[in-house]
């Protein structure tokens, strides 16, 4: 019998490479809650960054891009980069794009993952099932990924949660919780100050935490975006346009390098129609660092270090932290102890070869884990048109 390839992740890279190796006639068995990102994870009334361009997911074949699903749906039709996509579409266009692409998806969870002697993989599932397949894709994307900094722990002995004195922006889908309640948002980035201006818009006091000075600030609308310089999903420039359309070098970078860009390139910036609902509704606070945080009676202070070199207390009902996600192996705990030992990594991210492979043959990474190979792209749902084709023909290539 022939093993099937196994993809694990039903976001928009698992979904995306599915219908990649599906084209090519291989065998898949796609496991995951599809689109459960965009519908658990982010806030309701949440609109998304990326224009309407840079927002397909990719299919080997013509007919499923965001336009494509606005058409079947009989809804506006979302094409200019002054159309701005709510969540919700969104969502309902991954959850298109799966039964159109992906019909046989298993929305069920892989639990563990391990090597057997010979090459092939042993899956368990939810289920208790256990299966062979002769390659896995993880696109896992950002489950299990959610990164607090340790500064911050110390106001969830517990951990984060939206109960607890403070969270993780990836636990809140409803804000309206936090109406006539004091909030504190830590970060600087599109989620911290959306989820900010959500936040003061469903009632709430709410103040920014940024580190450093000038850190909270949007990008120009397009019609101000200069036009002599090239045109790329995330906007004109040359740096945007080379990681966009040429990644294929990227990989060669010294690390140090590779890891920066991640971080920096498309890094803490609104966007250009946050700034209107954002300015006059929520406070910023530029601190120099955040030295501690804590739990009191009736919430949570931060103890932060002022840009004048003094130690202030500020308290809320509660603390945000929309601080990002990580990437580390050591969290994908579905991967045995022998696979994750057995990987080759950079600060906690997979090194990966031509077509998405790691150093374990059979084992690829798409999405955010491998944008420290890729670049930043990886971080966004255009990335699907370079990595899915090219990890699928890799694949074939190679396990067909
Ligand atoms: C607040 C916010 C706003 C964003 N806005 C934008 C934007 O405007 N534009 C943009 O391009 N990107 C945006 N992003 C980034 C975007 O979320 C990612 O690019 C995209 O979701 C990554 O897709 P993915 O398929 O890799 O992973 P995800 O969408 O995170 O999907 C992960 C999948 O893995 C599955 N899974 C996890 N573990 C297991 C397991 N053990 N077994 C089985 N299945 C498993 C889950 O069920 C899920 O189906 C945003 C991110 C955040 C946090």
């Amino acid at each position: 019998m022939i093993q099937p390839v196994a993809v694990i992740g039903a976001g928009p890279f698992g979904l995306s490479t599915a219908a990649h190796l599906r084209a090519r006639g291989i065998p898949v068995r796609v496991f995951g809650e599809p689109m459960v990102s965009w519908r658990d994870h982010m806030p309701e009334g949440m609109l998304l960054k990326s224009t309407p361009v840079a927002s397909n997911i990719d299919a080997p074949r013509r007919g499923h891009t965001l336009v494509d699903y606005c058409d079947a749906a009989g809804i506006h039709r979302l094409v200019t980069d002054e159309d701005i996509i709510p969540v919700e579409t969104f969502q309902a266009y991954g959850e298109w794009f799966q039964q159109q692409q992906v019909p046989e998806l298993e929305r069920t969870r892989v639990v563990s993952v391990d090597r057997r002697t010979g090459g092939d993989f042993e899956l368990k599932l939810d289920s208790g099932e256990l299966f062979t397949a002769r390659a896995v894709v993880v696109a896992t994307g950002l489950s299990g990924l959610a990164h607090v900094p340790r500064e911050l722990a110390g106001a969830a002995a517990d951990g984060p949660a939206p109960t607890a004195p403070l969270s993780h922006s990836s636990q809140h889908h409803e804000l309206t919780r936090f109406c006539g309640k004091d909030l504190l948002v830590v970060g600087a980035g599109q989620s911290a100050l959306e989820t900010a201006a959500l936040a003061a818009e469903a009632g709430a006091r709410v103040r920014v935490v940024a580190r450093g000075r000038g850190q909270v600030s949007f990008g120009a609308p397009p019609w101000r975006q200069p036009k002599l310089r090239p045109e790329s999903p995330f906007g004109r420039a040359w740096s945007l346009w080379a990681l966009s359309y040429y990644p294929h070098p990227y990989r060669y970078l010294p690390a140090q390098a590779r890891h920066y860009l991640v971080r920096r390139v498309l890094g803490p910036l609104g966007a250009w129609w946050l700034r209107d609902r954002f300015e006059g509704a929520v406070r910023v606070r530029e601190v120099s660092r955040i030295v501690g945080a804590s739990a009191t009676d009736v919430g949570a202070a931060l103890t932060v270090r002022t840009h004048a070199g003094r130690t202030e207390e500020l308290t809320a009902d509660h603390v945000i932290a929309a601080t990002g996600y990580r990437v580390d192996i050591a969290a994908m705990d579905f991967l045995g102890h022998e696979l994750r030992t057995e990987l080759a990594v950079s600060r906690g991210a997979p090194k990966l070869g031509a077509g998405y492979v790691s150093s374990v043959p059979g084992l690829y990474f798409t999405g955010l884990p491998a944008a420290a190979s890729y670049g930043p792209v990886m971080r966004f749902v255009c990335g699907t048109e370079f990595a899915s084709p090219r990890l699928a023909k890799h694949l074939a290539a190679a396990h067909g």
